[in-house]
């Protein structure tokens, strides 16, 4: 494992945040797609101004991001297949970094790679004020919005930007029920607003192991795993709703028997209502990406995934089946759901392999 660097003064410079002053506009993320809504490619060649520095979680060394400002001409983006009509992302990109982020291809629309996915982050400024203009609408059924979907609501960059604490102010202006999905603990800045909002208000918070070493690996510029069951801790206490979704679980690192058990019990013991688990999913560029990342971390299992993932994005069903018997019975000792079926018998190994 490559050991944790300490921060230092260069460290910090380093990690100096750098904005582009480029003003754009975008009519919505398809729009971005277009060609003519690409002004920063040739942008992203000059030296970036030093700005103000961001507050980081991990004291490791990342390559400091480049933050282009845009300005939105809507704010909310309907969605299809999934649980949720509508989803908002006052942010592009993420600085938390997880190599096996599915929102990754989304870069691609803007001309840049999945790798581009932390390093260029675009920036909404202009978020709040158009929703507040579609929420005052008429025609709104207030129907709930996931906050989140395609990136970290709660990165370093809402530090100083505050644009998920002003739409969430418009929510709670509106009357208008949210989602939110993250892995910052700088949500806890806005529990007078998450109150505010009351039942209208439902947090999910990402954690997918307890290791804080395997979690730095994985997800670099991530708060470690304690904090954010410690920000579960602070919502569940300040009576906001509040669940954890252990997503994705990565086949061979984060499925072992005893790993999930214990990461359910302290959630259970954090406070959260409900715990949901997903399996890692490859799409499009994310699979060569990840497996890239696999390749530097973790040699040792690549051909596994290049197997297990060689039909599609999906993990095996097997393997699924396998995962989803673990986490009810995890579940169950977490206290966290009724009693499962009686399992067909004992599942020796601490981690799941994926099927040959
Ligand atoms: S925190 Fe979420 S959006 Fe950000 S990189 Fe990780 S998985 Fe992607």
């Amino acid at each position: 494992m490559v050991p944790r660097p300490q921060a230092t003064r260069s460290t910090l410079r380093q990690n100096e945040a750098r904005v582009l002053r480029t003003r754009m506009v975008s009519r919505t993320d398809r729009a971005c797609k277009q060609p003519a809504f690409r002004p920063w490619l040739s942008v992203l060649a000059q030296p970036a101004p030093v700005d103000r520095i961001e507050q980081t979680f991990y004291p490791e060394v990342m390559a400091p991001p480049r933050y282009v400002e845009t300005l939105c001409q809507s704010a909310l983006n309907r969605v299809q297949g999934m649980p949720f009509r509508w989803s908002l992302n006052p942010y592009g990109g993420c600085r938390h970094g997880c190599g096996y982020c599915y929102a990754r291809r989304y870069h691609e629309w803007h001309g840049l790679t999945a790798g581009d996915f932390d390093r260029v982050l675009f920036v909404k400024t202009n978020v709040a004020q158009v929703l507040r203009r579609e929420l005052g609408r008429r025609s709104w059924r207030r129907e709930s919005v996931a906050l989140g979907t395609a990136t970290d609501p709660y990165q370093p960059a809402e530090g100083r930007y505050r644009l998920t604490r002003a739409c969430l102010e418009a929510f709670r202006d509106y009357a208008s029920p949210v989602g939110i999905t993250t892995k910052g603990t700088l949500i806890v800045r806005d529990l007078d607003v998450l109150r505010d909002l009351d039942s209208l208000v439902e947090v999910h918070i990402s954690v997918i192991t307890l290791d804080s070493a395997l979690a730095w690996r994985l997800e670099p510029g991530a708060p470690a795993p304690a904090r954010r069951l410690a920000a579960v801790e602070r919502l569940a206490a300040a009576g906001v709703a509040c669940s954890v979704f252990i997503a994705p679980v990565l086949p061979g690192l984060t499925d072992g028997e005893q790993a999930l058990r214990e990461l359910f019990r302290a959630c259970a013991q954090a406070g959260a209502r409900a715990v949901h688990v997903m399996p890692l999913r490859l799409q499009g560029s994310v699979k060569p990406y990840f497996l890239a990342r696999l390749q530097a971390e973790f040699p040792h299992l690549v051909a596994a995934y290049r197997r297990g993932y060689a039909q599609g994005s999906e993990a095996p069903a097997e393997y699924r089946q396998r995962l989803r018997e673990r986490v009810t019975v995890a579940k169950v000792l977490a206290g966290l759901a009724a009693p499962p079926p009686r399992p067909a018998g004992p599942r020796p190994g601490q981690q799941l392999a994926l099927p040959e």
